[in-house]
Protein backbone atom coordinates (compact mmCIF):
# COMPACT_ATOMS: atom_id res chain seq x y z
CA UNK A 1 0.00 0.00 0.00
CA UNK A 2 1.21 3.42 -0.69
CA UNK A 3 2.17 5.51 2.30
CA UNK A 4 -0.48 8.37 1.80
CA UNK A 5 -3.98 6.50 2.20
CA UNK A 6 -6.62 8.81 2.30
CA UNK A 7 -10.80 7.94 3.56
CA UNK A 8 -11.94 9.52 0.69
CA UNK A 9 -9.88 11.01 -2.75
CA UNK A 10 -11.93 13.70 -4.81
CA UNK A 11 -10.25 14.10 -8.54
CA UNK A 12 -11.60 17.45 -10.13
CA UNK A 13 -12.39 20.67 -8.50
CA UNK A 14 -14.96 22.40 -10.28
CA UNK A 15 -17.93 23.20 -8.17
CA UNK A 16 -19.23 19.36 -8.02
CA UNK A 17 -15.58 18.62 -6.56
CA UNK A 18 -15.20 21.62 -4.31
CA UNK A 19 -18.57 20.65 -3.23
CA UNK A 20 -18.14 17.39 -2.25
CA UNK A 21 -15.17 18.45 -0.46
CA UNK A 22 -16.98 20.89 1.54
CA UNK A 23 -19.92 18.27 2.68
CA UNK A 24 -17.35 15.30 3.31
CA UNK A 25 -14.60 17.42 5.12
CA UNK A 26 -17.60 18.71 7.23
CA UNK A 27 -18.38 14.79 8.13
CA UNK A 28 -14.80 14.75 9.25
CA UNK A 29 -13.42 12.40 6.63
CA UNK A 30 -11.34 14.42 5.74
CA UNK A 31 -10.95 14.57 1.81
CA UNK A 32 -7.91 15.29 0.05
CA UNK A 33 -8.97 17.09 -3.29
CA UNK A 34 -6.42 16.31 -6.15
CA UNK A 35 -7.09 19.90 -8.25
CA UNK A 36 -5.57 19.14 -11.44
CA UNK A 37 -2.69 21.41 -12.51
CA UNK A 38 -3.08 24.03 -15.93
CA UNK A 39 -2.11 22.63 -19.19
CA UNK A 40 -1.64 24.17 -22.50
CA UNK A 41 -4.73 22.11 -23.79
CA UNK A 42 -7.14 24.27 -21.08
CA UNK A 43 -7.04 22.15 -17.97
CA UNK A 44 -7.93 24.37 -14.93
CA UNK A 45 -8.24 23.53 -11.17
CA UNK A 46 -11.17 25.12 -10.65
CA UNK A 47 -13.20 23.69 -13.94
CA UNK A 48 -14.80 25.58 -16.90
CA UNK A 49 -15.94 28.57 -13.98
CA UNK A 50 -12.16 29.58 -14.22
CA UNK A 51 -12.77 30.70 -17.61
CA UNK A 52 -15.63 32.84 -17.02
CA UNK A 53 -16.17 36.47 -15.92
CA UNK A 54 -19.55 37.37 -14.24
CA UNK A 55 -21.92 34.26 -12.51
CA UNK A 56 -25.20 35.88 -12.29
CA UNK A 57 -27.26 32.89 -11.85
CA UNK A 58 -25.34 31.21 -9.10
CA UNK A 59 -27.85 31.69 -6.11
CA UNK A 60 -26.95 33.52 -3.08
CA UNK A 61 -24.89 36.34 -4.90
CA UNK A 62 -26.69 39.16 -5.72
CA UNK A 63 -24.82 41.31 -7.63
CA UNK A 64 -23.25 38.24 -9.23
CA UNK A 65 -19.73 36.50 -8.68
CA UNK A 66 -16.89 36.15 -11.56
CA UNK A 67 -16.35 32.57 -11.73
CA UNK A 68 -12.95 32.23 -10.43
CA UNK A 69 -13.57 34.22 -7.25
CA UNK A 70 -16.76 31.92 -6.42
CA UNK A 71 -14.25 28.92 -6.82
CA UNK A 72 -11.86 30.26 -4.81
CA UNK A 73 -14.31 30.95 -2.04
CA UNK A 74 -15.97 27.18 -2.31
CA UNK A 75 -12.16 25.72 -2.15
CA UNK A 76 -11.21 28.52 1.26
CA UNK A 77 -14.83 26.91 2.38
CA UNK A 78 -13.59 23.17 2.02
CA UNK A 79 -10.22 24.10 3.74
CA UNK A 80 -11.72 25.59 6.61
CA UNK A 81 -13.40 21.87 7.43
CA UNK A 82 -10.39 20.66 6.61
CA UNK A 83 -10.22 19.59 2.98
CA UNK A 84 -6.20 19.45 1.73
CA UNK A 85 -5.71 19.69 -1.83
CA UNK A 86 -2.87 18.89 -4.28
CA UNK A 87 -2.69 20.94 -7.59
CA UNK A 88 -1.54 18.09 -9.62
CA UNK A 89 -2.54 15.61 -12.29
CA UNK A 90 -4.15 12.27 -11.63
CA UNK A 91 -1.84 10.30 -14.10
CA UNK A 92 -3.85 6.46 -13.82
CA UNK A 93 -6.12 4.81 -11.08
CA UNK A 94 -6.60 1.07 -10.62
CA UNK A 95 -10.27 0.32 -9.54
CA UNK A 96 -10.38 -3.07 -9.20
CA UNK A 97 -8.27 -2.77 -5.97
CA UNK A 98 -9.62 -2.20 -2.64
CA UNK A 99 -8.35 0.23 -1.40
CA UNK A 100 -8.13 1.95 -4.97
CA UNK A 101 -4.92 2.99 -6.11
CA UNK A 102 -4.56 6.64 -7.58
CA UNK A 103 -0.78 7.73 -9.44
CA UNK A 104 -0.42 11.20 -9.62
CA UNK A 105 2.78 10.88 -11.51
CA UNK A 106 4.62 8.53 -13.55
CA UNK A 107 1.95 6.44 -14.43
CA UNK A 108 4.37 3.38 -15.04
CA UNK A 109 5.26 3.13 -11.67
CA UNK A 110 4.68 -0.48 -9.76
CA UNK A 111 3.34 1.94 -6.56
CA UNK A 112 0.58 4.04 -6.67
CA UNK A 113 1.04 7.35 -4.68
CA UNK A 114 -1.97 7.66 -3.15
CA UNK A 115 -4.79 5.47 -2.04
CA UNK A 116 -8.47 5.77 -1.13
CA UNK A 117 -11.17 3.67 0.66
CA UNK A 118 -13.88 5.60 -1.27
CA UNK A 119 -13.66 7.61 -4.75
CA UNK A 120 -15.45 10.71 -5.62
CA UNK A 121 -15.07 11.62 -9.34
CA UNK A 122 -15.61 15.09 -10.60
CA UNK A 123 -13.51 16.05 -13.43
CA UNK A 124 -15.94 17.58 -15.59
CA UNK A 125 -15.77 18.31 -19.31
CA UNK A 126 -14.84 20.57 -21.85
CA UNK A 127 -16.37 22.58 -24.50
CA UNK A 128 -15.11 21.93 -27.39
CA UNK A 129 -13.22 24.84 -29.21
CA UNK A 130 -12.89 26.02 -32.93
CA UNK A 131 -9.03 26.91 -31.99
CA UNK A 132 -8.89 29.87 -34.26
CA UNK A 133 -7.34 33.21 -33.63
CA UNK A 134 -8.87 35.62 -31.23
CA UNK A 135 -10.72 32.93 -29.47
CA UNK A 136 -8.72 32.47 -26.45
CA UNK A 137 -8.39 36.25 -25.45
CA UNK A 138 -12.22 37.22 -26.14
CA UNK A 139 -13.49 33.93 -23.98
CA UNK A 140 -15.26 36.06 -21.38
CA UNK A 141 -15.70 39.32 -23.40
CA UNK A 142 -18.02 38.58 -25.81
CA UNK A 143 -17.58 34.33 -26.72
CA UNK A 144 -19.13 32.40 -24.74
CA UNK A 145 -19.75 28.22 -24.45
CA UNK A 146 -23.30 28.57 -22.28
CA UNK A 147 -26.21 30.52 -23.42
CA UNK A 148 -27.74 29.81 -20.40
CA UNK A 149 -25.10 31.30 -18.21
CA UNK A 150 -24.24 34.38 -20.46
CA UNK A 151 -27.69 35.16 -22.82
CA UNK A 152 -28.80 37.84 -20.64
CA UNK A 153 -25.87 40.10 -21.05
CA UNK A 154 -26.60 39.79 -24.73
CA UNK A 155 -29.49 41.74 -24.65
CA UNK A 156 -30.95 43.76 -28.04
CA UNK A 157 -27.25 42.72 -29.98
CA UNK A 158 -26.70 41.22 -32.93
CA UNK A 159 -25.23 37.76 -31.76
CA UNK A 160 -23.78 34.22 -33.68
CA UNK A 161 -24.24 30.58 -33.16
CA UNK A 162 -21.34 28.13 -34.12
CA UNK A 163 -22.68 24.86 -35.05
CA UNK A 164 -25.79 22.90 -36.61
CA UNK A 165 -26.68 20.01 -33.53
CA UNK A 166 -29.29 20.29 -30.90
CA UNK A 167 -27.01 22.09 -28.79
CA UNK A 168 -26.26 24.88 -31.52
CA UNK A 169 -29.71 24.82 -32.57
CA UNK A 170 -31.14 25.01 -28.35
CA UNK A 171 -28.79 27.79 -27.88
CA UNK A 172 -29.62 30.08 -30.53
CA UNK A 173 -33.48 29.57 -29.88
CA UNK A 174 -33.04 30.10 -26.38
CA UNK A 175 -30.70 33.25 -27.13
CA UNK A 176 -33.90 34.88 -29.24
CA UNK A 177 -35.48 36.04 -26.07
CA UNK A 178 -32.47 38.66 -25.53
CA UNK A 179 -30.45 39.33 -28.69
CA UNK A 180 -32.08 41.15 -31.74
CA UNK A 181 -30.66 38.72 -34.09
CA UNK A 182 -29.15 35.26 -33.54
CA UNK A 183 -27.33 34.24 -36.80
CA UNK A 184 -26.24 29.99 -37.29
CA UNK A 185 -22.86 29.50 -38.52
CA UNK A 186 -23.21 26.11 -39.62
CA UNK A 187 -20.19 24.59 -41.79
CA UNK A 188 -22.31 22.64 -43.90
CA UNK A 189 -25.70 22.89 -45.92
CA UNK A 190 -27.73 20.63 -43.16
CA UNK A 191 -28.26 20.92 -39.94
CA UNK A 192 -27.71 17.77 -37.28
CA UNK A 193 -30.25 19.07 -34.82
CA UNK A 194 -33.46 17.23 -34.66
CA UNK A 195 -36.32 17.79 -37.02
CA UNK A 196 -38.39 19.41 -34.63
CA UNK A 197 -35.89 22.03 -32.88
CA UNK A 198 -35.09 22.89 -36.52
CA UNK A 199 -38.78 23.62 -37.47
CA UNK A 200 -38.68 25.72 -34.41
CA UNK A 201 -35.73 27.84 -35.65
CA UNK A 202 -36.48 28.24 -38.96
CA UNK A 203 -39.71 29.83 -38.09
CA UNK A 204 -37.85 31.95 -35.37
CA UNK A 205 -38.06 35.53 -37.27
CA UNK A 206 -34.84 36.43 -35.57
CA UNK A 207 -32.73 33.07 -36.33
CA UNK A 208 -31.20 33.57 -39.74
CA UNK A 209 -28.51 30.47 -41.01
CA UNK A 210 -25.44 31.14 -42.76
CA UNK A 211 -24.83 27.55 -44.27
CA UNK A 212 -21.23 26.41 -45.74
CA UNK A 213 -19.33 28.39 -43.58
CA UNK A 214 -16.73 28.32 -40.97
CA UNK A 215 -15.25 30.76 -38.67
CA UNK A 216 -11.94 31.44 -39.08
CA UNK A 217 -11.13 34.09 -36.93
CA UNK A 218 -12.89 36.00 -33.68
CA UNK A 219 -12.43 39.38 -33.94
CA UNK A 220 -11.98 42.09 -31.89
CA UNK A 221 -8.89 43.45 -29.08
CA UNK A 222 -11.06 43.59 -25.79
CA UNK A 223 -14.53 41.98 -26.90
CA UNK A 224 -15.77 40.37 -29.65
CA UNK A 225 -16.27 42.66 -32.91
CA UNK A 226 -17.12 40.38 -35.65
CA UNK A 227 -15.56 36.91 -37.42
CA UNK A 228 -13.98 35.83 -40.06
CA UNK A 229 -16.10 33.47 -42.32
CA UNK A 230 -14.88 31.46 -45.07
CA UNK A 231 -17.38 29.65 -47.58
CA UNK A 232 -16.92 26.54 -46.86
CA UNK A 233 -17.40 25.50 -50.97
CA UNK A 234 -16.02 28.70 -52.84
CA UNK A 235 -13.59 28.86 -50.26
CA UNK A 236 -14.77 33.19 -50.21
CA UNK A 237 -13.32 34.50 -47.11
CA UNK A 238 -16.04 37.64 -45.58
CA UNK A 239 -16.38 39.51 -42.49
CA UNK A 240 -19.49 39.59 -40.28
CA UNK A 241 -20.21 42.19 -37.77
CA UNK A 242 -21.09 40.82 -34.03
CA UNK A 243 -20.95 42.02 -30.95
CA UNK A 244 -21.55 38.16 -29.69
CA UNK A 245 -20.23 34.49 -30.22
CA UNK A 246 -21.24 31.58 -28.61
CA UNK A 247 -19.41 28.04 -29.74
CA UNK A 248 -22.22 25.00 -29.82
CA UNK A 249 -20.22 22.48 -31.73
CA UNK A 250 -20.16 19.58 -28.70
CA UNK A 251 -18.93 18.99 -25.40
CA UNK A 252 -15.87 15.99 -24.12
CA UNK A 253 -16.47 14.90 -20.65
CA UNK A 254 -12.63 14.38 -18.95
CA UNK A 255 -13.23 10.39 -18.49
CA UNK A 256 -9.89 9.22 -20.82
CA UNK A 257 -8.64 7.89 -16.92
CA UNK A 258 -11.74 5.89 -16.70
CA UNK A 259 -12.48 4.60 -19.72
CA UNK A 260 -12.58 0.37 -19.79
CA UNK A 261 -12.34 0.63 -15.93
CA UNK A 262 -16.13 2.34 -15.20
CA UNK A 263 -19.08 1.90 -17.11
CA UNK A 264 -19.09 5.08 -19.97
CA UNK A 265 -22.00 5.95 -21.83
CA UNK A 266 -22.12 6.49 -25.88
CA UNK A 267 -21.30 10.53 -25.26
CA UNK A 268 -18.43 9.30 -23.33
CA UNK A 269 -19.93 10.42 -20.13
CA UNK A 270 -19.85 8.22 -16.59
CA UNK A 271 -22.60 6.09 -15.80
CA UNK A 272 -24.46 7.03 -12.86
CA UNK A 273 -27.34 4.96 -11.21
CA UNK A 274 -30.86 6.87 -11.37
CA UNK A 275 -31.62 9.68 -8.46
CA UNK A 276 -27.87 9.05 -7.27
CA UNK A 277 -24.22 8.96 -8.24
CA UNK A 278 -23.04 5.24 -7.60
CA UNK A 279 -20.72 4.40 -10.80
CA UNK A 280 -20.97 0.48 -11.56
CA UNK A 281 -18.04 0.13 -9.11
CA UNK A 282 -18.71 0.07 -6.05
CA UNK A 283 -17.06 2.87 -3.99
CA UNK A 284 -16.80 5.11 -6.77
CA UNK A 285 -18.66 8.08 -7.22
CA UNK A 286 -19.35 10.49 -9.72
CA UNK A 287 -20.44 13.83 -9.81
CA UNK A 288 -20.88 17.59 -11.89
CA UNK A 289 -20.58 17.99 -15.67
CA UNK A 290 -18.44 14.42 -16.23
CA UNK A 291 -21.87 12.49 -15.80
CA UNK A 292 -24.32 14.95 -16.77
CA UNK A 293 -24.74 16.06 -20.49
CA UNK A 294 -27.94 17.48 -20.04
CA UNK A 295 -28.06 20.29 -17.09
CA UNK A 296 -24.19 21.30 -17.46
CA UNK A 297 -24.70 24.10 -14.70
CA UNK A 298 -22.73 25.29 -11.88
CA UNK A 299 -25.51 24.98 -9.47
CA UNK A 300 -26.57 22.00 -10.89
CA UNK A 301 -23.13 20.52 -10.63
CA UNK A 302 -22.47 21.34 -7.17
CA UNK A 303 -25.96 20.32 -6.30
CA UNK A 304 -24.64 16.33 -7.54
CA UNK A 305 -21.53 16.99 -5.53
CA UNK A 306 -23.22 17.19 -2.38
CA UNK A 307 -24.87 13.98 -3.04
CA UNK A 308 -21.75 12.24 -4.25
CA UNK A 309 -20.34 13.67 -0.76
CA UNK A 310 -23.42 12.22 1.13
CA UNK A 311 -23.53 8.91 -1.17
CA UNK A 312 -20.03 8.10 -0.56
CA UNK A 313 -20.06 9.14 3.14
CA UNK A 314 -23.04 6.22 3.62
CA UNK A 315 -20.84 3.73 1.28
CA UNK A 316 -18.44 4.68 3.78
CA UNK A 317 -20.66 3.97 6.98
CA UNK A 318 -22.01 0.68 5.58
CA UNK A 319 -18.22 -0.38 5.52
CA UNK A 320 -17.85 -0.60 8.96
CA UNK A 321 -20.87 -3.01 9.61
P1 LIG B 1 -23.24 17.35 -31.82
O1 LIG B 1 -24.56 16.70 -32.02
O2 LIG B 1 -22.01 16.53 -31.90
O3 LIG B 1 -23.15 18.54 -32.88
C1 LIG B 1 -21.99 19.29 -33.01
C2 LIG B 1 -22.20 20.28 -34.15
O4 LIG B 1 -21.04 21.10 -34.22
C3 LIG B 1 -22.37 19.59 -35.50
O5 LIG B 1 -23.32 20.28 -36.27
C4 LIG B 1 -20.97 19.72 -36.11
O6 LIG B 1 -20.97 19.85 -37.52
C5 LIG B 1 -20.46 21.00 -35.53
N1 LIG B 1 -19.02 20.99 -35.36
C6 LIG B 1 -18.24 20.07 -34.73
N2 LIG B 1 -16.95 20.44 -34.75
C7 LIG B 1 -16.91 21.61 -35.43
C8 LIG B 1 -15.86 22.50 -35.79
N3 LIG B 1 -14.58 22.25 -35.43
N4 LIG B 1 -16.18 23.60 -36.47
C9 LIG B 1 -17.46 23.88 -36.81
N5 LIG B 1 -18.50 23.09 -36.50
C10 LIG B 1 -18.22 21.97 -35.81
O7 LIG B 1 -23.14 18.10 -30.39
P2 LIG B 1 -24.28 18.80 -29.53
O8 LIG B 1 -25.15 19.64 -30.37
O9 LIG B 1 -23.57 19.42 -28.38
O10 LIG B 1 -25.14 17.57 -28.99
C11 LIG B 1 -24.51 16.50 -28.25
C12 LIG B 1 -25.58 15.47 -27.88
O11 LIG B 1 -26.48 16.03 -26.93
C13 LIG B 1 -26.40 15.03 -29.07
O12 LIG B 1 -26.72 13.68 -28.93
C14 LIG B 1 -27.64 15.87 -28.96
O13 LIG B 1 -28.78 15.27 -29.56
C15 LIG B 1 -27.80 15.99 -27.45
N6 LIG B 1 -28.52 17.23 -27.10
C16 LIG B 1 -29.87 17.17 -27.00
C17 LIG B 1 -30.57 18.32 -26.69
C18 LIG B 1 -32.06 18.23 -26.56
O14 LIG B 1 -32.62 17.23 -26.94
N7 LIG B 1 -32.70 19.22 -26.01
C19 LIG B 1 -29.92 19.53 -26.53
C20 LIG B 1 -28.54 19.57 -26.68
C21 LIG B 1 -27.84 18.41 -26.97
P3 LIG B 1 -21.40 18.64 -38.48
O15 LIG B 1 -22.89 18.55 -38.36
O16 LIG B 1 -20.91 19.08 -39.81
O17 LIG B 1 -20.69 17.43 -37.95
Amino acid sequence: MSDSHQTIVIIGSGPAGLTAAIYTARAELNPLVIEGEPSSTGDQPGGQLMLTTEVENFPGFPDGILGPQLMADMKAQAERFGATFLTRKVTKVDLTKKPFEIWIDNPDKDLPTHTADALIISTGAQSVMLEVEGEKRLLGHGLSTCATCDGFFFKDKKIAVVGGGDSAIEEATFLTKFASEVTVIHRRDELRASKIMQKRAHENPKINFLWDSEVTEILGSSSVEGVKIRNTKTLEETKLDLEGIFIAIGHTPNTSLFIDKLSIDDLGYINTEPQNTKTNVEGVFACGDVQDHKYRQAVTAAGSGCMAAIDAEHWLENQKN
